[in-house]
């Protein structure tokens, strides 16, 4: 895959990278384990500086941030500036919280003294994908520098920009020189940065092959990963729920950065006593969307983010289709305009057993589902290899307690949409992949877990 922008509203290319050959990555890699020998050793005062000096950055030119992602993958403009404070709220969540976090913690045992220390490993490799291009990255980053590592990026092949501007801004920050760089490589690359012995673990964020690829070259080479891959979130409707609620948080779940979330609701999992009126409140929604120019303010669904993943998604739908699937809206992508637009789709009816139906749909698609009762809702939730969010609705305790205790998943929103905070660990289970970001447990990952025993 060739490394350059091409805007998915148009087609057209604006801009192409040469990626970075062998010496350069060499040189690059030498320099970030040089900079960890340093940088170790820097306070974890000094290192909030420089990452509120990041949150100040992102702040200040979130305008230009959120241009550069809207015009590589497509997402509303409205929606990357968004992104770009959100990357500067979890920079100053670590910085203010990393210190408690990593902070020695006592332990009594027959020791005169004896505790348990947080060290870094050293650099660490994030693979990263294009859905989230300043967020996913910003997530991996915030803590691993906090905690005393470098960063080497790898960002997805078609946002060049951002990885090249997300390097520059922990530049200006103050960060020393190669404890956070972007290298422009293909994904073909990736195997040789983890077999070296300078890179020390790794992180992905992105499909499923590629993180078994990643986990199983890491795994060769004995070093620690941590893997964010897809998801086929439920979203459970139960008839004790506020029905108009859920309808409208059900839209903006699936729709959310043009339906490209690995935690967007994707399986929409409805009791029957409401199924006629959720169905008709989501398709009212699903109406109403303005599907058009990214940048356009008033713009709810952009593009996707790649002509392949365009017809990766009209693929699913026909099968879907060819499977018993009944197409509410939608349904084929559109056909009058330039870019990788796909209209906003609901299908009903698909038989429980389709295999289709336990996919993963990487678009505007919603595929509903109607339920006897909250026993049938839990097994079709918890019927697909994925184990990422759910989210559930009810006004019920006993249901609440269930849904809580029994559906398979990293994260239960119980009346709200799934969403990361940097307050609460993020990742899943089954596979949707292992480890956590975010929160405590996220700055956690990366660190050698020392043990301290003092005679
Ligand atoms: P990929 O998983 O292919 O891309 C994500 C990142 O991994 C990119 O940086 C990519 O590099 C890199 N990569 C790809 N293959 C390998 C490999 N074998 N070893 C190491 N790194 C690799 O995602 P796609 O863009 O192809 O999207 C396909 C599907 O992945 C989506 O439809 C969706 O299901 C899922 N996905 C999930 C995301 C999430 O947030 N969990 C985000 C994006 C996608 P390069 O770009 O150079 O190929």
């Amino acid at each position: 895959m060739a490394i350059a922008t091409i805007n998915p509203a148009t087609g057209e290319t604006l801009k192409t990278f040469e990626p970075l050959k062998d010496t350069e990555i060499a040189a690059k890699l030498n320099l970030a384990n040089q900079a960890f020998e340093q940088y170790r050793k820097t306070s974890f005062p000094q290192r909030s500086l420089w990452l509120q000096k990041a949150a100040e950055i992102l702040d200040q030119e979130k305008a230009d941030f959120g241009k550069i992602m809207t015009l590589e993958m497509g997402k509303p403009y409205k929606a990357a500036i968004a992104e770009v404070e959100k990357c500067a709220a979890v920079c100053r969540y670590y910085a203010e919280n990393a210190a408690d976090f990593l902070a020695d913690v006592a332990v009594k045992t027959d020791a005169s003294h004896s505790f348990v220390r947080y060290q870094p490993l050293g650099v660490i490799l994030a693979v990263m994908p294009w859905n989230f291009p300043f967020w996913q990255v910003f997530r991996f980053a915030a803590p691993a520098l906090m905690a005393g590592n470098v960063g080497l990026l790898k960002h997805a092949s078609n946002v060049p920009q951002s990885a090249l501007a997300i390097a520059d801004i922990f530049q200006r920050a103050g960060f020393p020189g190669g404890v956070f760089q972007t290298l422009l490589i293909g994904a073909a690359k990736v195997a040789d940065l983890i077999a070296d012995d300078r890179v020390k673990a790794a992180t992905l964020t992105g499909s499923e092959p590629a993180g078994a690829s990643l986990a199983a070259n890491a795994g060769k080479h004995i070093k620690k990963t941590v893997l964010e891959l897809g998801g086929s979130d439920p979203f459970i409707v139960l008839a004790s729920a506020d029905i108009a609620a859920a309808a409208a948080t059900a839209t903006a779940a699936r729709m959310l950065n043009n339906g490209q979330s690995c935690i967007a609701a994707k399986r929409f999992i409805v009791e029957e006593a409401i199924a006629d009126q959720f169905e008709k409140l989501l398709l009212d929604k699903f109406l109403a969307l303005k599907v058009g120019d990214p940048m356009q303010p008033d713009t709810d669904l952009g593009p996707l983010a790649t002509p392949d993943i365009l017809q990766e998604l009209d693929q699913q739908v026909q099968v879907a289709k060819q499977s018993g699937g009944k197409v509410l809206t939608g349904g084929h992508p559109i056909s009058d305009r330039p870019g990788n637009f796909y209209p906003p789709t609901i299908i009903t009816d698909i038989p429980l057993d389709a295999p289709i139906a336990q996919e993963e749909f990487f678009g505007p698609v919603a595929l509903l589902f109607r339920v006897p009762n909250i026993d049938a809702a839990i097994k079709l939730a918890n019927a697909t290899p994925f184990g990422l969010g759910a989210s559930a609705w009810t006004n019920n305790d006993e249901e609440l307690s269930r849904l809580i205790a029994e559906i398979e998943a990293g994260a239960v929103f119980i009346n709200g949409l799934v969403k990361s905070d940097p307050r609460l660990p993020f990742g899943g289970i089954k596979r949707s992949g292992y480890g956590r970001e975010l929160s405590i447990q996220g700055i956690q990952e990366f660190v050698n877990v020392k043990t301290v025993w003092v005679k």
